[in-house]
């Protein structure tokens, strides 16, 4: 704004002044817990945020809040004594920043057998209210998630939008390897007042709110992990690269 303001008076000249830099690798990790199934424990459903957050703060909806909601899943199934046919995996993904590393280290794990993995959620964008779920599921696979919106519709999350794929994030490179792949969708409208900056804490995060994502979370995990037939393999359309 002050930029715009200046350019109307005439040409403007700034100068910065950048500091980053690339240091040499270093080792991190994934924080990954499984939930082992019953009948079906070979099949895995990933619930996931990403660890790291950027330095100026403590990244509470980037992405503090993706990963408390995916631990609450295990806390709310127990909470219910619910146990899930497949297994559920929570994954707290490292590096999702700068280049999404700890994503393609998981995706080199898997790589022998992606087809265990029946589907992945990753919330990341933010603590917002979320309306519903992005979702990158065959289009004829579509009508089996009315249960799951109906579970939904109660706290206003109902909404199903189907792509061919989400594209973005750790889940890419799943997606790309036909996992289907789901995301809260939820109101960013203020989550770029925070993302990235000094004021991405804790207090900008409303408890309601971070409450919806856990129900959204755990019922699209209990879904997934519950389903009678797996829902189908993503289709990738051949544009679709990183
Ligand atoms: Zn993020």
């Amino acid at each position: 704004m002050l930029m715009s303001r200046l350019a109307r008076r005439g040409p403007l000249v700034m100068r910065l002044v950048l500091t980053p830099k690339i240091l040499p690798d270093a080792d991190s990790y994934n924080v990954i817990a499984d939930w082992p199934g019953s009948d079906k424990a070979g099949e895995i459903v990933v619930v996931s945020g990403h660890l790291d957050s950027w330095d100026l703060a403590t990244g509470a909806h980037d992405d503090a809040a993706g990963v408390a909601s995916a631990m609450a899943v295990f806390e709310t199934l127990k909470k219910l004594d619910y146990r899930p046919r497949r297994t559920i995996r929570m994954i707290a993904w490292m590096n999702e920043e700068n280049g999404t590393r700890g994503a393609r280290a998981y995706l080199d794990s898997v790589a022998a057998n992606p087809a265990s993995h029946v589907g992945a959620i990753e919330s990341d964008s933010g603590a917002g209210r979320p309306f519903g779920l992005h979702a990158s599921v065959p289009a004829a696979s579509t009508p089996l998630f009315a249960p799951l919106q109906a579970a939904l519709q109660p706290i206003g999350a109902g909404v199903f939008q189907r792509q061919d794929a989400l594209a973005t994030g750790d889940l890419s490179g799943l997606e790309r390897a036909g996992v289907p792949s789901f995301a809260p969708l939820i109101d960013n409208s203020t989550y770029f007042n925070y993302h990235h900056t000094a004021a991405d804490t804790l207090d900008k995060v409303d408890p309601d709110n971070l409450r919806r994502h856990v129900a959204v979370m755990t019922a699209t995990a209990w879904f997934l992990a519950n389903i009678e037939e797996p829902v189908g393999r993503a289709v990738v359309p051949a544009s679709f690269s990183r």
